[in-house]
């Protein structure tokens, strides 16, 4: 099963691209990529660390989404990468003038990557503009903000997918799978951790390092993915957490936010989540899944990357072998297919709002001494990853 899932993992980058004949190119380095006829237009919004660095460079090869807009608050940057794209200046907006990407057809998806505080502004005026949202994690910095996206995607009839790129990607989709085929046995325990070092003068880090625009320092950064991953790991939700911070008052860093967040989920099926988030320490996203049979072990799990999973306390089992993809890429060419009808959005907002409902669940227990605070909020994901993105794999 994962032998195939990761040979059909390479192969393929969506259904929508097997199916769709080559048509247009872009410039630049991406000309000899062939795209669907019918490839979606993406605006990505702020060109940061994660624009530049991933997710630029995933549209040159993707074949269901292509560049069709920047926007930026440094014209030099947008202009080097419209240049790069072969994008003219009518294709580069700033934050005041936004706005009218509703009068530009070639934009259909608004890509939101910019600090956690700027998320929900921004899904409502591109969902005003007619647009689709895909928006980076966390969702926003509160509550209010994320059922304001949920509400305003619904009113414009159009889809909001929050960026769980882990969700899309074969590694933690074949990790799903061998957990929900009962390969550890009967799960008991999973323990994530997630951290990175941070520094006050790298401006990528200041703003996650200021409660106002972060909304929750490491735990709403990287915390985030440790209780995403328990969640489609289990495949069921938490009734009940706890949290504990350890945070240095001293460290300038952590005037506004806490650095180390400890928790302990607790699942209906008795399985115990654990985990910490932390920004002072070396770069760190590993979890594993403790059974009644065996562990299954992802260190690292979810960098975009060189992850490596183990089958551990059985040598005789297989041992899985996922062969890597572009995540950024893969994400994109799904949420295009989610656009075009021909995808279910296995993250949309209400799974966005699913973890920060549990993450201030969190606070609250921190900010109370680690008493355990309910968290049965009804939710109940749509489509298990592990079924709907394995068979689209498949394809
Ligand atoms: P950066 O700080 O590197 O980039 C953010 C960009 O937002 C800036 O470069 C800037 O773009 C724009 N911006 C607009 N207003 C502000 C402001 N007041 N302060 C700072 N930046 C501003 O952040 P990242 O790229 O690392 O992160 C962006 C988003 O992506 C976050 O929500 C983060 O959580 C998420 N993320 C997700 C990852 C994943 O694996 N899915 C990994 C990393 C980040 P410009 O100069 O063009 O105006």
């Amino acid at each position: 099963m994962t032998n195939d899932l990761s040979r059909r993992g390479v192969l393929e980058m969506g259904l929508g691209a097997a199916l769709a004949a080559p048509a247009l190119t872009v410039a630049g380095d991406a000309q000899a990529q062939p795209r669907d006829h019918d490839s979606v237009g993406v605006a990505v919004v702020g060109l940061g660390k994660l624009s530049q660095e991933q997710i630029l460079p995933a549209l040159k090869r993707t074949k269901g989404a292509h560049l069709a807009a920047l926007v930026s608050g440094v014209p030099e940057k947008a202009k080097k990468w419209a240049t790069e794209f072969g994008l003219s200046g009518s294709a580069i907006y700033d934050y005041r003038n936004f706005d009218t990407i509703a009068q530009d057809p070639a934009v259909q998806i608004v890509y939101i990557v910019l600090p956690n505080s700027m998320h929900a502004d921004f899904t409502v005026r591109s969902f005003k503009a007619g647009k689709h949202v895909l928006c980076e994690k966390p969702m926003a910095v509160t509550l209010a903000e994320c059922e304001r996206m949920i509400r305003a995607g619904k009113a414009a009839k159009r889809q909001l997918m929050i960026a769980y790129r882990c969700q899309y990607d074969p590694f933690n989709v074949t990790a799903m799978q061998l957990m929900r085929k009962g390969v550890i046995g009967t799960p008991r325990l999973v323990n994530a951790v997630m951290g990175k070092q941070t520094d006050l003068a790298d401006p990528s880090d200041a703003w996650r390092l200021d409660m106002a625009m972060s909304g929750g320092g490491a735990l709403a950064d990287m915390g985030v993915y440790g209780i995403n991953g328990t969640r489609y790991l289990l495949n069921e939700e938490p009734t009940e957490v706890r949290g504990w911070a350890r945070t240095d008052k001293s460290d300038p860093r952590f005037r506004t936010v806490e650095d180390m967040i400890a928790w302990q989920m607790r699942f209906p099926s008795g399985a115990i989540g654990d985990g910490s988030s932390c920004f002072s320490q070396p770069g760190t996203m590993t979890w594993q899944a403790i059974g009644t049979d065996r562990r299954l072990v992802a260190d690292p799990g979810c960098f975009y990357g060189g992850n490596v999973m183990k089958i551990v306390g059985d040598k005789s089992y297989p041992q899985p072998q996922v062969k890597e993809i572009d995540q950024f890429g893969n994400e994109m060419n799904w949420f295009a297919d989610v656009v075009r009808g021909r995808a279910p959005n296995v993250s949309p907002g209400e799974e966005g709002l699913q973890d920060m409902r549990i993450m201030h669940a969190i606070m609250q227990s921190v900010a109370n001494g680690g008493t355990a605070v309910k968290t049965d909020f009804g939710y109940k994901r749509s489509y298990d990853p592990a079924t709907v993105v394995g068979i689209r794999t498949a394809i």
